[in-house]
């Protein structure tokens, strides 16, 4: 008999298992209630990564007077800019939908929870349905967190699903949070000409990342005008007549037309009813996985951001593949484990930041000795060409054997550039594999190979 795998949720995680277990010949059956591709497309990457960059189109008229080009001010057609954050989402949608039918996957339109541990029961429009399976994928992701202090009005009191784009288009924005999704909200609205402030519960935005990397983004925020609220948690925001008023724990207050928050997710497993099918969560209500994405129910997988690990839309992709590699026994020959300490992320702000593997702070913790290369792209031709020299190249290796362990990138293009140092990362390359590449010139990639040296 072939074997039934069953995927509740069609996003990254979701879409990548079901198309790969089908391509290695199971019976593939997924539940999604929304919309295939997930919120990935619907709310998250696409929409917010569409917006940035028409938001980069604008920052970048301001920089063509050093180009040899009169300055010109674009204006913003919200209407337009709809239709193609739209266009772009309903385009995926349609490729992903077409790719899983292209792989025999069926498709359930409907909400799913577990009735026993080899059961779902979904409920769709056309009544309630049960499907018996023999392993079974959850990759439901989460949502946005919601604070007790603040209930989000989808007007002006709005979460990160509100904004793409908002019904108005907001003359002045509080954003509520400065980590990734804070940050890139604040270049977001700021480069679409909103005054933007951004409270900072820390000392510095983006706790965590290289603080040179957090000095060069705040230093870009404070020249386009963005106000930072540092050491401050907002404890409550309160509607008035034309906007809204945020209080902090420090007494400090900021008026606005909106405010959004970016206090991070939770996890969708309510309503999933895991405990009929045995499946453990944590006190947050993520599912704990093993390496090979095993809930502590051996038949029973979680991926994605609903297993607490990176929250990561290509880190979701690679777990599908991985859950469905584990799903049909191919562990065994080909399985290399996921190393989520070499995951590859980035921030679409401007300029761009991106990292891979060990950071310099994380081995002073540890105690490891590294060598630290840096350079700046302001030494690239390239750079000033583009009329753009911020940012640096930073890698990161190990002085006895020359491995390159990790490395960050701030500039121009730095979420494309840092695919090369994850590459070196994954494959254990040293640096002077990175040297001996025969590279473009005249490119940003430059940077690099010096970095290297
Ligand atoms: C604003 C923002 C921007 C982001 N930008 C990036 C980025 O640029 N790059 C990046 O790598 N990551 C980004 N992320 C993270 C990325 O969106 C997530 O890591 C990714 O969506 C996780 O994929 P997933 O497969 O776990 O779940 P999701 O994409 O969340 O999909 C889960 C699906 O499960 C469905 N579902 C849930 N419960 C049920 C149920 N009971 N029955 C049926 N269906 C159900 C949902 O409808 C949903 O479609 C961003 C996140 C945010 C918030």
């Amino acid at each position: 008999m072939t074997h039934h795998f069953v995927i509740i949720g069609g996003g990254p995680a979701g879409n990548q298992a079901a198309t790969y277990a089908a391509r290695l010949g199971a019976r593939v059956t997924m539940i999604e209630r929304d919309v295939v591709g997930g919120a990935a497309h619907l709310w998250d990457c696409i929409p917010s990564k569409t917006m940035i960059a028409t938001g980069g189109a604008i920052s970048f008229s301001h920089r063509i007077g050093g180009m040899g080009l009169a300055e010109t001010t674009p204006s913003v057609d919200i209407d337009a800019l709809n239709r193609r954050i739209s266009g772009i989402k309903d385009h995926m949608r349609d490729d992903t939908t077409e790719l899983l039918r292209s792989q025999a996957v069926e498709i359930v339109h409907g909400s799913a929870r577990f009735t026993s541990p080899h059961s779902v029961a979904v409920t769709t429009a056309e009544g309630e349905r049960t499907l018996e399976f023999d392993s079974a994928l959850v990759a439901t992701g989460t949502r946005p967190r919601i604070p007790e202090w603040c209930q989000p009005d989808g007007d002006r009191i709005l979460t990160t699903r509100d904004c793409y784009p908002p019904k108005v288009f907001p003359e002045s924005m509080t954003v509520i949070g400065s980590g990734v999704t804070g940050v890139e909200f604040v270049h977001m609205f700021a480069s679409f000409g909103a005054d933007v402030s951004l409270v900072v519960s820390r000392q510095q935005v983006l706790p965590g990342k290289d603080p040179e990397a957090a000095a060069i983004l705040e230093d870009s925020f404070l020249s386009s005008g963005v106000r930072l609220l540092k050491g401050a948690r907002a404890t409550e925001i309160e509607r008035t007549d034309d906007g809204v008023v945020v209080r902090c724990d420090d007494g400090r207050q900021v008026s606005s037309s909106h405010a959004v928050l970016a206090i991070g997710s939770v996890p969708n497993t309510d309503g999933l009813d895991l405990a009929a099918a045995g499946v453990e969560v944590d006190p947050s209500g993520y599912i704990p996985i093993n390496h090979h994405c095993v809930t502590n129910q051996p038949h029973i997988y979680a991926a994605g951001d609903v297993s607490g690990k990176l929250p990561l839309s290509s880190v979701a992709s690679v777990q599908g593949r991985k859950v469905a590699e584990h799903v049909m026994g191919l562990h065994t020959v080909e399985h290399r484990h996921l190393d989520y300490d070499k995951a590859a992320s980035a921030i679409f702000t401007e300029p761009e930041i991106a990292d891979v593997g060990l950071a310099e702070a994380e081995a002073f913790a540890l105690g490891r000795k590294i060598r630290v290369t840096k350079v700046p792209f302001a030494t690239t031709p390239k750079a000033l060409i583009n009329n753009d020299p911020r940012g640096f190249v930073k890698i990161i290796s190990d002085p006895a054997t020359g491995v390159v362990l990790g490395g960050s990138i701030v500039g121009q293009h730095a979420a494309e550039l840092i695919s090369v140092i994850a590459l070196a990362v994954t494959a254990n390359l040293t640096v002077t594999d990175i040297v001996e590449s025969l590279l473009v010139h005249p490119a940003l990639a430059e940077a690099l190979a010096q970095a290297a040296e």
